[in-house]
């Protein structure tokens, strides 16, 4: 495999957070970049980072950034411009965001981030929503246009599926004997998704990668951010909410301000099941766990006014974790606590398994078709060091999207559906294994057992009440 280099990054190149992402990207800033290696620091409070950086020749700064010392730690650092990839925990993703740009460096990040203690220290639920978080990114991309670029929300979701979203469009439109030109802004992709039946898009996730030691009792095993995933599946369950839905859940709330595309449950995504597909197991259950691209994406493909559309796909997650995650989550909500010990899988204890990461388009005369990545652990330790098959899909969404705010630098604050899927999918697609498209006849209809009698939605096979699984 070749490693091209796609740029140079003038000023400091700064990493906020080292753990299972920011570990994974470090080395493919180094493989794909030119920049001054004595400008790129390493901001994390962890001292076993320490050796690490100590061992490779990177320089780190051990600090947490907190709100009072943010600007004071950054500005030191990218004074003189550069790039901040933020792949942290418990930091502001908008106030980190906004100095960048004031400095007048770039910056990107995996999702919108607040500062420690938000997530379980909010009362009031409906705060707690992605959608609120998003909204104040979007707040400030509209009171302050143009400018130095900020990419929100740029790993593989949110992130790289929104950029299978349209790949996935243009394949169904050509399987459906179309002939449709790539649609070139945020109106046409939405009329394309519109003229071409979607109702709506699972972000449809199975993760198979195991290790060879049972899950010990009492220990949180995930593979990725142990703290960010409770963090999420504490926040209530989520959904952009779409036009053909015929029935509303009776612990569902709207929005009334910002772009309205959608609405939240009254428990928390990480113990709500959804009905979904997958390539490998078929039917499966996921987690209807909140992420900023059921917002975004459910927004991005609106067609009319915020608060009446003529169309709006339904959009959420449908996360099976790996085993040993499903596990962990059963005995968290059982317990009623949360683990003390959290171990990450790292990619040389995994022995088997794939992370299967796509969207699943339903709805459309052909039924429903999964498009996505199939990265075996195997396959990535091959193509990229100290990283899972979920970390490489994170990472090189990470990497697509730096290269595209280099070759884009004044685009101020944008979202990964607003890019250039093609250009980012071409950085991309040597780190993502097979990328692949699968229809299937399968609808949430199928298979209910007839014991079980369930009020079920028959002419609207789709609808989130036949989807919904508990
Ligand atoms: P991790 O838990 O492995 O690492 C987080 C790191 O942040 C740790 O090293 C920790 O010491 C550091 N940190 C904590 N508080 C900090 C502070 N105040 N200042 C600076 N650093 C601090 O998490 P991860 O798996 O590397 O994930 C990192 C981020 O990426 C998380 O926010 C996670 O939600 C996000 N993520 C996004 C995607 C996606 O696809 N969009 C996927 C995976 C992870």
């Amino acid at each position: 495999m070749s490693h091209p280099v796609y740029g140079r990054i003038e000023g400091a190149v700064v990493l906020i957070g080292f753990g299972s992402i920011g570990k994974g990207t470090l080395p493919l800033i180094e493989r794909h970049f030119e920049y001054d290696a004595d400008k790129l620091v390493v901001i994390d409070p962890d001292p076993a980072t320490h050796t690490f950086l100590a061992q490779h020749g990177h320089r780190h700064l051990q600090v947490a950034l907190t709100p009072e010392n943010y600007r004071e730690v950054l500005s030191d650092l990218l004074g003189g411009g550069g790039f901040c990839v933020n792949l942290s925990v418990d930091t502001s993703s908008l106030e980190i965001m906004r100095l960048c740009r004031e400095l007048g460096a770039l910056y990107i990040d995996t999702v919108v981030e607040p500062w420690a203690g938000f997530y379980f220290d909010t009362a009031d639920n409906a705060a707690r929503t992605n959608y609120a978080l998003r909204e104040t990114v979007r707040e400030e991309a509209a009171a302050n246009p143009g400018g130095p670029t900020a990419v929100s929300c740029c790993g593989a979701n949110p992130g790289m599926v929104s950029w299978f979203v349209k790949e996935g469009l243009m394949k169904l439109a050509a399987d459906l004997g179309r002939d449709d030109p790539a649609p070139t802004d945020r109106d046409g992709w939405a009329r394309l998704m519109q003229s071409l039946g979607v109702q709506g898009v699972h972000i449809a996730e199975r993760d198979t990668q195991a290790r060879r030691l049972p899950r010990p009792r009492g220990t949180f095993v995930n593979t990725w951010s142990v703290e960010g995933f409770i963090s999420e599946g504490f926040q209530p369950a989520e959904l952009g909410w779409g036009t053909f839905e015929p029935w509303f859940p009776e612990n569902g709330h709207r929005h009334d301000t910002g772009c309205q595309s959608a609405i939240w449950l009254d428990r928390p995504g990480a113990a709500t099941r959804v009905r979904t597909w997958c390539p490998t197991p078929g039917p499966q259950f996921g987690y209807l766990v909140t992420h900023n691209e059921s917002v975004s994406i459910a927004d991005y493909y609106t067609v009319g006014p915020a608060h009446a559309p003529d169309y709006r796909p339904t959009c959420h997650y449908a996360y099976h974790p790996s085993d040993d995650a499903v596990l962990s989550l059963h005995e968290m909500f059982g317990s009623g606590k949360v683990q003390e010990t959290h171990e990450i899988l790292d990619v040389d204890e995994i022995v088997d398994g794939i992370d299967e990461l796509g969207v699943l388009l339903y709805g459309h005369d052909k039924n429903a078709l999964w498009y996505g990545s199939r990265l075996s652990n195997a396959e990535a330790r091959k193509l990229a060091p100290y990283q899972n098959a979920t970390g490489l899909q994170v990472t090189s969404a990470v990497l697509a999207g730096m290269v595209w705010a280099l070759e884009n630098p004044q685009a101020g604050i944008v979202e990964t559906d607003e890019m250039d899927h093609a250009r980012c999918l071409e950085v991309q697609r040597p780190y993502l294994g097979p990328v692949e498209g699968h229809y299937t006849g399968w609808t949430p209809l199928d298979n209910r057992s007839e014991h079980f009698p369930e009020d079920l939605l028959p002419e609207t096979p789709w609808a989130l009440k036949n989807t919904l699984a508990n």
